[in-house]
């Protein structure tokens, strides 16, 4: 914790320049601007962004990361998905979408 608005602002501004997204929503405990980053939401008043923005900078290898991440996650949503999805057309839609994710998992580097 520790330092102005001003600077909170910044560190703010800093994360969504790294490629996260401000969130329309306030923070439900404080009311502050929250700010989802690298798949996390952190809030501008009491999470310390600037250990966020000063670990994580973005490289080649931390958007691999990230992107390893992202795609298991929707693997994961969409094998769910269609463990309960009945219709056929919306089945076969799942399933190359699952293939998609699979095959650019398989191409990310180790
Ligand atoms: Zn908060």
């Amino acid at each position: 914790m520790g330092g102005t608005s001003k600077d909170r602002m910044k560190l703010a501004a800093e994360l969504v320049s790294r490629g996260g997204t401000m969130l329309a929503d306030p923070c439900p405990q404080d009311g502050g601007i929250q700010v989802r980053y690298r798949g996390r939401i952190y809030c501008v008043l009491h999470d310390d962004l600037s250990l966020i923005s000063r670990a994580t900078p973005v490289t080649y290898d931390t958007v691999v990361v990230l992107m390893r991440d992202v795609l298991v996650a929707r693997l994961n949503e969409t094998t769910a998905a269609l463990a309960v999805e009945k219709d056929m057309d919306r089945q076969e839609r799942l399933v190359s979408l699952a293939a998609k994710y699979l095959e650019v998992l398989q191409k990310l580097p180790k």
